[in-house]
């Protein structure tokens, strides 16, 4: 590709290796980068360069066969990901082939993986949040998992540094359990949100309604453009206007000259060197070619995804670490966790018939934790809490099917009524036997051992979403709606696309894999600092955490290597 240094066949050995560049992949590279080390970012899947390489971008529907759908071959491709309703042919080449890379579901677990660069950064949702100290204090505090080696005076400064550069959009609110980030203007509620916003804040006490804090642009930033409201964000946008690795950190990283990333090239274990005692580089399968090939460097970053870096370590035996780097406490591949949703309520809004929205804008109303929050707001049924997502919008307008000509297109085009849909995300605990395990019977395309994945949610969060249902349909129709219905789609861990906890944090190397710098206890120069670095899963969504975790590692990381500590 022409924009990146893909040549890493000429040189064996860096300062720094990245494993996987998405949302924290991309932010190790662009921070190790930018300090001055020669970085090396191994990739499994292909180049994915901002703009060029997002061929659906300007697609429109009826540019698509089958009305979007796939076909036949492709649903065999995606035979396990299909459930999640979110591969459509407009983003179907971002999202992992389940044939080649298959995984063992010893309870149901959906497994959603970007095999390319720019990972899931290319995917996701973009709604982005602070946690507080209600949750790097919660494991302490109820008992469950372990302490969290760090709080949130640690990490603020890093949140708003990775803010700053990101671009967050949102409106700050003041609340302890959700910190304001640093914010770009927040986008604009429409007139039914307006409405019941004013309606559960008159009503409920302590509950607030806001938009969605969103990694999208609402003003130019850094050379990127603004939303534009089109809602086509899966595909990759030409604006650069929501934050991916493809347009934000890789060509950060890349344009400091230090970057190298290889693509196709599956990373099979961390190297670590018994006489050494530390970790010497990573071996890799090309995936094109299935050469073999060892790098070495000084540090490494190992940023695959929560379930991916377990399964990496697990696979990094050697006579000091015979069941997985750094896994001394037995913890490594255990304490799977994922966010509960789409448990919700929805109903009809009457009025404002002569109100709509203009675009598509690609973000919702949030409503904040408020239960567990302080003595007041206590809940004797579960520990944690949640909070909801959703939105107002006008439905479609069933054709009149009795006309035609002037009249139908006219029928269809008329919008139907408002509706408005909230859908909770609950916090799940650290369970040590919701676990990963190598698969020796089950290989992958490379002939690799794959994942057996057993886990499952339980009497917390069936509590947790019992609540949800209940407080979303009393908040509707206490905002007046009408028809309102709750609902549970009952869905098994995966589904958040949430997944965390299988290499956690803490302070304990009996009990935990990583330190308080996100160092593999027993192997401090190696690194994890994604989804598998949590020791508990909060109720908001992640990824904002990862990307400051990692600055703060790589910051800590540069500054150990200069001491000569690592
Ligand atoms: C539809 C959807 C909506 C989402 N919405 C939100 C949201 O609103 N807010 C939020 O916070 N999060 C959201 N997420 C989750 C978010 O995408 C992830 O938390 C985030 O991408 C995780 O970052 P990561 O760096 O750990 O992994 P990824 O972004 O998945 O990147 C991992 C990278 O590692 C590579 N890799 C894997 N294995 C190997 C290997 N062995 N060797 C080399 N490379 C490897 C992969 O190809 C990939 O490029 C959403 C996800 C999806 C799919
Ligand atoms: S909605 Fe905004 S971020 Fe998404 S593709 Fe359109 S312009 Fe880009």
């Amino acid at each position: 590709m022409a924009n990146f240094n893909i040549d890493a066949k000429k040189d064996l050995t860096y300062d720094a290796i990245v494993v996987g560049s998405g949302i924290s992949g991309g932010w190790a590279a662009k921070e190790l980068c930018e300090k001055g080390l020669k970085t090396l970012v191994l990739e499994r899947g292909p180049i994915v360069e901002h703009v060029v390489d997002y061929p659906t971008m300007n697609w429109d529907p009826w540019d698509m066969e089958y009305r979007g759908g796939l076909t036949p071959e492709e649903k065999k491709k995606h035979y396990k990901n299909i459930r999640s309703g979110w591969v459509g042919k407009d983003t179907e080449h971002f999202w992992a082939d389940d044939e080649a890379n298959p995984y063992t579901e010893e309870k149901p677990f959906l497994w959603l993986r970007g095999h390319q660069m720019g990972g899931k950064s290319l995917l996701w949702g973009k709604q982005t949040y602070r946690w507080s100290d209600l949750d790097f204090e919660a494991n302490a505090k109820d008992g469950h998992g372990v302490d969290w080696p760090i709080r949130y005076k640690d990490i603020e400064p890093w949140y708003t540094y990775v803010e700053k550069f990101a671009g967050i959009s949102g409106e700050a609110l003041g609340l302890p359990q959700l910190p304001d980030s640093h914010f770009l203007p927040p986008m604009e509620l429409n007139c039914v949100e307006k409405h019941v916003k004013e309606r559960i804040e008159k009503n409920f006490e302590g509950r607030n309604m806001i938009i969605g804090r969103v990694a999208h642009l609402t003003q130019p930033h850094n050379g990127r453009g603004q939303c534009q409201n089109r809602n086509r964000c899966s595909r990759g946008c030409p604006y650069g206007a929501y934050f991916s690795s493809n347009a934000v950190t890789l060509p950060a990283a890349n344009a400091t000259g230090n970057l190298t990333i290889r693509p196709y090239s599956i990373v099979q274990e961390v190297i670590y060197d018994d006489a050494k005692g530390k970790a010497t580089g990573v071996r890799i399968i090309d995936a094109e070619t299935n050469e073999v090939i060892d790098y070495s460097s000084k540090i490494i970053f190992v940023n695959a995804s929560a379930l991916s870096t377990a399964h990496i370590l697990m696979k990094s035996t050697s006579k000091r670490f015979e069941n997985g780097l750094g896994n001394d406490s037995g913890e490594l591949g255990h304490n799977l966790m994922d966010h509960t949703y789409r448990v919700g309520a929805i109903g009809k809004v009457d009025g404002f018939e002569d109100k709509y929205y203009k675009g598509r804008r690609p973000n919702g109303i949030y409503i904040p934790r408020y239960v567990n929050i302080d003595e007041k707001s206590k809940s004797d049924k579960f520990v944690r809490g949640f909070g909801f997502q959703g939105s107002g919008y006008r439905g479609g307008n069933p054709a009149n099917i009795e006309s035609f000509g002037a009249d139908f297109k006219d029928s269809i085009l008329k919008p139907g009524d408002w509706e408005f849909f909230i859908t909770g995300f609950a916090e799940c605990l650290p369970y040590h036997d919701n676990k990963i395990s190598l698969n020796k019977d089950v290989l992958d395309k490379w002939g690799q051992p794959t994942l057996t994945i057993d886990a499952e949610f339980k009497e917390n969060e069936k509590a947790l979403n019992k609540q949800i249902q209940e407080d979303a349909v009393e908040m509707l129709e206490t905002a007046g709606l009408k028809d309102v219905m709750g609902f549970d789609k009952e869905h098994p861990p995966g589904y958040g696309v949430h997944e965390m906890g299988t290499a956690r944090m803490g302070r304990d190397p009996k009990t935990s894999v990583l330190n308080g710098f996100n160092q593999v206890h027993a192997a401090k120069n190696v690194f994890v600092t994604d989804g598998a670095c949590m020791t508990s899963s909060s109720c908001v969504n992640p990824s904002l955490t990862y990307m400051a975790l990692t600055a703060r590692a790589a910051d800590h990381a540069v500054s150990e290597l200069k001491k000569f500590n690592i």
